[in-house]
């Protein structure tokens, strides 16, 4: 096809030879299949190249749009001759096909860089190490009852290339990963959230600390003075990232140990929020999501709503009644007196180290899996104070018998999640907690994250 009708975007107009024609789309998930979709609607000649196996959802949905693809190789006469490519970010870099495109200059950008492109939306962007999906669930909930025309993507849910192809929403609140971050270019976020950066996925960066940072950064690429960028007044890497930036957007930060304004704040037991606009008062006891970590997660998703000029009753409203997400100190029984609790999606040392600050009982604590390098030292307080056994639930523990070995009297190995759910339990006793919250990486005996956490409420419910 030698002219694509994509009448790209107002917001970063491509000039003439810039415009792609051959749109290859690398990995065949969720965001794959969207950004394809939306590339057919626009008249790009599009492939889709899987490395793996494509699952069925997705093929069928190439199958049904008339797209072709490949899965379980990548031909390269196909994928080199693209003009730009979308890549998936689970795919690294150094993915041999991704090198030789760079290798030949050949755009390599993520669904939501090319998607950005066909909309005019405002674009609420939120990112962090910890608690992305929690305060993009919770933005999302609150403008939404507060009547605004605004979808919910990134991470999360359908593909926002999907969406973008198919609904006219005015807003979006985007969750955004740095995998995703990395192959952002032009992007810009009208609101752009930072909630924390803490080590995770180094494996991607080099193991380079201030890689991971930069990445995080790229959130706040592009903005201008109209633009507001809000952190994290608390977190060490943010402070320490933005020393000696320059940063057009208008700041607004939050903090729970220090006062800051404009921005959010607590006052004993209130949060309060100043804009320049507005200001909001709410008591953390009325807040939905519990925790100190959930407390940053509703200030951020508080000044967001101020912004955006929500009124303040809507706002209470919708932070007291936002139902938790699945998998993030999710509550699933009480068993003999012994709570039992899922936060399968804390894949890293930080987020465990919010779910066992937050607990006020005695806890057995199921932790393992892929571990990422983990530095677990960041536990061992609390883990003295609260945490009386831990059951390891991974393939190989040795790192953390090695880790607490001298804190935790009980450490013992477990490989299913029903066999972890039965041990927590006789291990417990009424009025402790069993907290699976495994600071690792699940796919050594999971599919997911999702899978660990379903199979864990199962056999919960079983005992
Ligand atoms: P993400 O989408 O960034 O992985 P989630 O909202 O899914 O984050 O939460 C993942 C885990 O991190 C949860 O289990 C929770 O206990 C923890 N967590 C949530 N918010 C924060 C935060 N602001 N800081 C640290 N940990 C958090």
């Amino acid at each position: 096809m030698s002219n694509a009708n994509q009448q790209p975007n107002q917001k970063f107009p491509l000039q003439g030879a810039e415009v792609a024609v051959r749109l290859v789309v690398l990995g065949a998930g969720e965001s794959g299949a969207g950004a394809a979709y939306l590339a057919q609607q626009k008249g790009y000649d599009v492939f889709v190249s899987d490395f793996g196996a494509i699952a069925d959802k997705y093929k069928s949905q190439l199958q049904q749009w008339g797209i072709p693809f490949e899965e379980q190789q990548h031909t390269e006469d196909e994928i080199l001759s693209a003009t730009e490519v979308v890549k998936s970010p689970g795919i690294p870099d150094k993915a041999p096909i991704v090198k030789k495109l760079i290798e030949k200059g050949v755009p390599v950008i993520s669904e939501i860089e090319f998607a950005a492109r066909y909309t005019d939306a405002r674009m609420i962007c939120i990112t962090g190490s910890n608690g992305k999906t929690t305060t993009t669930s919770l933005t999302y909930h609150i403008l939404k009852n507060a009547g605004l025309n605004v979808g919910l993507a990134g991470n999360i849910g359908k593909s926002f290339a999907y969406q973008v192809a198919t609904e006219s929403f005015e807003y979006y609140v985007l969750e955004i990963s740095s995998f995703m971050l990395d192959n952002m270019y032009r992007f810009k976020a009208d609101m752009a959230v930072l909630l924390n950066i803490t080590p995770d996925h180094l494996d991607r960066y080099e193991y380079k600390m201030e890689n991971y940072v930069a990445s995080k950064f790229r959130i706040a690429q592009n903005q201008t003075a109209d633009d507001y960028f809000i952190y994290c007044a608390d977190d060490p890497e943010t402070i320490k990232g933005m020393e000696g930036k320059e940063f057009k957007a208008q700041l607004l930060p939050f903090s729970i140990e220090k006062i800051v304004e404009p921005g959010a704040y607590l006052d004993n037991q209130d949060i309060i929020i100043n804009t320049s606009k507005a200001h909001f008062k709410m008591s953390i006891t009325e807040l939905a999501l519990q925790g100190k970590h959930n407390i940053y997660n509703s200030m951020a998703s508080g000044i967001l709503a101020k912004v955006l000029d929500i009124r303040s009753k809507t706002l209470r409203d919708s932070m007291a009644d936002f139902q938790n997400i699945e998998h993030r100190l999710e509550f699933v029984a009480k068993i003999s007196g012994i709570s039992f609790i899922n936060d399968s999606k804390a894949t890293n040392v930080n987020s465990t180290w919010y779910a066992l600050e937050s607990m006020s009982t005695d806890v057995v604590l199921i932790l393992g899996g892929v571990d990422k390098g983990n530095d677990y030292s960041m536990l061992r307080d609390l883990v003295r104070q609260k945490v009386k056994a831990i059951v390891c639930l991974g393939k190989d523990n040795k790192r953390i018998h090695d880790a607490f070995e001298d804190d935790v009297d009980i450490i013992v190995n477990t490989s299913s999640a029903s066999e972890a759910a039965m041990v927590a339990y006789h291990l417990a006793k009424k009025g402790d907690t069993v907290l699976l919250s495994p600071a690792c990486a699940s796919f050594d005996l999971f599919k997911n994250y999702e899978d660990r956490g379903n199979q864990f409420k199962r056999a919960v419910k079983e005992l």
